[in-house]
């Protein structure tokens, strides 16, 4: 039970109880909570509106776990990556994306991931285990006390499967779109899943309408099972099933990535199938280019001919997709390079 005395492991209501039980008043939880997630302020003897009986209170009683920062990598295209240590020795990375002043934070779900896409270097590095929800806001935190200002998107495209960790990342999503607490807009939060169909489905009934994300990469069966073993469990039809559950019930559009992989999903026959595939879900597609992993050294991006004959076969079936590119590839943070420690 640690976790219930560590700062960021406690939600909102942990601290009015914590409050309540010490006699406190109850907004107390609230003033505590702007400082830390707001302010970006980890020190109790700083919180100015608390009296000092009570900060000494908090700092003899609730300690303030931070992930340590290992290593910060910084890419010629302005994207910057992290390396945390977090208490147990797990490291894992998170990265901030600039676009023209707009700063996102991706941050990682699991230390590792265990679903193996073929492409993937964090899937191919293996899995240690699940983050806490304070390991989550804890790698975001830090990020806006480093910028020096706050980061207003967050997409959790980092390491592993967010819908593994389903209570952990509800949790911190929770507390980051709270007023009290980081105040986050919801559409300022996106998950990206593999496929996992009971989280799409429980993110269609959250009371937070964000975000979601689907990576695709290929648009049937035998070709995704190839490349994303998790398909063998959640196959497309059900897949598509559970997207349109949850754009129906949030109105929200679905943004689905397609990596381009040299001869393995990059045949405009496969943008016809997509476009099948999808058909009635009005996506919007990320095309990105695919990012070189050293586990897989085969596996290369496809030329510039092949990437423009997909996307033309799309502009013809009139879905809206955007060529992106790639972001900090010089310093193995963009998608599907992220390996913790391991290089
Ligand atoms: N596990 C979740 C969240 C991680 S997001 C998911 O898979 O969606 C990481 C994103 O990078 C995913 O869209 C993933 O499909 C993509 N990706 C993984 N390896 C990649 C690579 N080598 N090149 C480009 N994109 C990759
Ligand atoms: Fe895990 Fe996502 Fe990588 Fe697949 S792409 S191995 S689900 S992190």
């Amino acid at each position: 039970m640690d976790n219930l005395y560590d700062a960021l492991e406690l939600t909102l209501n942990d601290w009015q109880i914590l409050f309540e039980n010490w006699n406190e008043q109850k907004f107390r939880a609230s003033q505590v909570c702007q400082w830390i997630y707001s302010k970006k302020e980890f020190s109790y003897h700083a919180m100015s509106n608390l009296s000092k009986t009570l900060r000494e209170k908090l700092s003899g009683n609730i300690i303030m776990t931070l992930p340590i920062m290992m290593r910060q990598l910084v890419s010629k295209d302005g994207t910057k990556k992290f390396l945390w240590n977090l208490n147990d020795g797990a490291k894992i990375e998170s990265v901030l994306l600039n676009h023209g002043g707009h700063k996102t934070a991706c941050i990682s779900s699991q230390a590792g991931c265990p679903l193996g896409c073929t492409f993937c270097e964090t899937g191919a590095n293996g899995f240690t285990r699940n983050l806490t929800r304070g390991e989550i806001l804890g790698q975001f935190l830090m990020m806006e006390k480093i910028n020096g200002a706050d980061i207003n998107n967050i997409v959790f495209m980092g390491m592993g499967e967010p819908f593994l960790n389903e209570d952990n990342v509800f949790s911190a999503i929770r507390s980051l779109n709270d007023k009290n607490m980081r105040n986050l807009g919801a559409r300022h939060i996106t998950i990206s899943t593999s496929g996992i169909v009971p989280g799409i489905e429980d993110l269609a009934d959250f009371e937070i309408p964000i975000r979601l994300s689907l990576s695709l990469h290929a648009p049937n069966d035998e070709l995704r099972s190839k490349l994303m073993p998790v398909n063998r469990q959640y196959s497309l039809q059900k897949l598509v099933n559970a997207l349109k559950r949850y754009r129906d019930r949030t109105g929200e559009r679905i943004t689905v990535e397609y990596a381009l992989i040299d001869r393995v999903n990059d045949d405009p026959e496969y943008a016809y199938e997509t476009a099948a595939l999808l058909d009635g879900l009005e996506p919007y597609i990320n095309i990105i280019p695919f990012n070189p992993i050293p586990s897989r050294p085969e596996l290369k991006r496809s030329g510039q001919s092949r990437i423009k004959a997909f996307c033309n076969a799309l502009s013809e079936l009139k879905i809206e997709f955007e060529l992106r590119k790639e972001r900090g590839a010089d310093i193995m943070a963009a998608c599907g390079q992220l390996a913790g420690s391991k290089h």
